[in-house]
This record gives structure tokens, sequence and C-alpha cells, in this order.
């Protein structure tokens, strides 16, 4: 009886799903694919919470979010672009993801043009054709993970409505430096053209990672605290960006989400206190550790941010038949076909034990080399 929308037909939920499904039937499999910190939230974060339910503070807030958050996040994204954000240019929403949703539906018509940098995290593709948006995709292959500002430029037309740009990037690791990022600004100030910036890993960069907005003021950024603070299932982000583009937001917020979680903002203001920079140096050594248990084998993406590693396996592996191998193996890692047009590559999250790490570089080099059966 139920006739669905054909806006659910522009969208399929394949992709990591199969990996899980694949996994099911393997005993303590080593799980590389999950894309999400092992640490806890922070002991400071979890009482803040305890303290605002027993408080009370467990109704409806203004659907932009509460003010004492709203302004600590200014202070932050002032802190990392100078830019002075006024009170109506930043937004709580539902994590990242929520952002995205609501940003794209405030933004996107039909038959928008919108480039994406390809590899790129797998939401992005989805939301803009639900919305009836036109993926544009920008290969970054041999750029080496960077924009080409002239590729950029080739793919603009009188349709292009935005550019996505995610630095530190899931799911190559590579981080725009401040010259790329004005380069990319260079190109989109001459056209007009307005970025979405995730920014959602910038505090896991093991180079300086500048954000997108200290360069181009038509940037909506986006943040949260679901990675660095261990928080991915309380739902905290934001979104920074011109007045009349954060309004329509809320609007839209305001009829779908209706605010972010109210314990979770209020746990939030206890977010910037805690060191997280032990947890981000535990990463970069895991980081180090892949790279050096893995590439003499493998092709590797400039591993300089967020958990991820890009890897492609030697001839005539693809990055499709590797991973369906080390998938029966016993290691679960997603083919790069999930997060790109191209089959090359294969994605690791190296947010796991070091014992468990060692373990699966040892099977996936094992692997390679053997070759496909
Ligand atoms: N952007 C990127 C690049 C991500 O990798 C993720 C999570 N995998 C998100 C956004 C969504 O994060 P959140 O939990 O804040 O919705």
């Amino acid at each position: 009886m139920f006739t669905l929308a054909q806006r659910t037909q522009r969208i399929d939920a394949s992709g990591i799903r199969r990996v899980f499904d694949l996994a099911r039937s393997l005993k303590n499999p080593i799980n590389l694919s999950i894309g999400q910190p092992d640490f806890d939230v922070p002991e400071a974060v979890k009482a803040a919470a305890i303290q605002a339910i027993e408080r009370g503070d467990n109704k409806y807030t203004p659907t932009q979010g509460i003010a004492e958050l709203r302004q600590q996040l200014r202070q932050g994204e002032h802190a990392r672009s100078g830019r002075e954000w006024q009170d109506d240019e930043l937004i709580i929403t539902s994590g990242v993801s929520g952002g995205l949703f609501l940003a794209l539906l405030a933004l996107i018509n039909e038959g928008d043009e919108v480039i994406i940098p390809d590899p790129y995290f797998v939401m992005y593709k989805h939301l803009v054709a639900m919305f009836g948006g036109v993926p544009v995709y920008l290969d970054t292959y041999d750029s080496d993970f960077g924009i080409d500002p002239q590729r950029l430029e080739s793919l603009l037309t009188s349709r292009t409505k935005l550019l996505l740009l995610n630095s530190p990037a899931n799911p190559t690791g590579r981080v725009l430096s401040s010259e790329e990022l004005q380069a990319i600004a260079a190109v989109c100030a001459r056209h007009q053209l307005p970025v979405l910036s995730d920014e959602i890993y910038s505090a896991f960069a093991y180079v300086p990672a500048p954000s997108m907005s200290a360069y181009y003021p038509h940037t909506l950024v986006l943040g949260g605290y679901s990675k660095s603070h261990g928080m991915t299932g309380w739902r905290l982000g934001w979104a920074a960006g011109p007045s009349h583009l954060i309004q329509a937001m809320a609007k839209v917020q305001q009829y779908s989400f209706v605010c972010a979680p109210s314990l979770t903002q209020y746990a939030s203001l206890a977010c910037p206190d805690v060191n997280i920079a032990p947890a981000i140096a535990t990463y970069q050594a895991k980081r180090d550790l892949m790279v050096e248990a893995l590439g003499d084998t493998f092709r590797l993406a400039p591993p300089q941010g967020a958990f991820y590693m890009w890897a492609q396996p030697p001839e005539p592996w693809t990055g499709e038949s590797f991973a369906e191998a080390a998938i029966a193996d016993g290691v679960l890692i997603i083919p790069g076909s999930v997060f790109s047009e191209r089959k090359s590559h294969f994605r690791m999250c190296y947010t796991v034990p070091d014992d468990q790490l060692r373990a699966g570089c040892e099977k996936l080099v094992a692997l390679a080399q053997r070759g496909p059966q």
C-alpha cells in the first residue's frame, strides 16, 4: 500500500552493510572497518551529561541550540579561522550528519550540481542525490588526493551550486594545506562558488589542518564532537556560516530534528576543557605503525590526519577482490568503491588496539603477497 517516494530510489544502502553481512559469519574478526574512535567519552563530559539530566535540563532547547554552547563554539571557530562569528552565524546540529542534512536540504534545487572530491565520505553523494542534486566527482587520485585547481575549474558549469570539501579527509586521511586551500579559494572566488567544508576531523591532524573559513568567506564550516570526544552516539555537531543560510537551516531543523539532544548540548560545554592530546598522539603512533607495516606492500595515500588508511593493493588485486579476500581471512576492511567511483583501493580504520593492528597488517601483507587464488 505504501508507495515509496522516488527519492528513496536515488540512494542505496549497500556498501558498508555488505561488509557487515559478510562479517557476521566470522568468529572474532579483526575489525578495521568501523569509522569511530575506540576511546570512551571523557569522564568530565560524562559527569556534565549526568548533571544535566539530574538538574532537569531534559527539555527542548532553542532550535539553534543553547546560547552558552553556541558562544563557546563561536569562540572555537574564531580560534581556527580568525573570523568573528556572530550569534546568528552558528547553529548546533545533531552531529555533522545533521548539519549536512540541513545544509543540503536548504541549498539544493532539482538538477543542481555539487562538486564532490573523489574519494569522498559516503554520505555526501547520497544526500545530494536524495535532494535532487547531481554529484559531480572531482578525481583526486593523480593529484595526491589533494585538489587540482584547474581540474576543479574545468568541472564548473552554470548549474554548479556548491563545492564540498573534507579535510582531514575520510577515507584518505589527506589534509589540505593553507596553500592548497588558498588555491581552491581563488577558483571559487572567480566563479562565486560557495564551499561546504566538513572539518569533523580537525582535531585528528598530524600536520597543521587549517580551516577553509580562514581563507574564504563564503564557507559553511561543519564541525562536531563525535570523533574528537568519542561521542558518536551522542549526536553533537555545529555549522558556522553566512547568517541567511544558518537561518534557513534553523527553519528546516525546526520541522525535522527540532534541536540537537539537550543533555549532549549541556555536556559539550565541558569538551574544550578536556585534554585530547594524548588520544591524538596515540592515533598518530597507530598511523606510524600502519605505515611501517604496510608501506612496502601497498600504495598508501598521505595519511596526515583522521584515523583512516587508504591503500591500493598490488596488482592483480583490485580494492574489491582484496577486501573480499581479507574479510574471508578475518580482517574487516572496506572496498574503496564504497567511497569512490574507482575500485582500486580499500579503506582501513586504525582505531583498534596495537596487537590487533599488527596482526591485521600481517594478514593483509601475507594476503597481498599470496595473490588472488
Ligand atoms: N563527515 C565525515 C567526513 C565523517 O567521516 C563522519 C562520520 N563517519 C561524519 C561527517 C558524520 O559524523 P557525525 O557523527 O557528527 O554525524
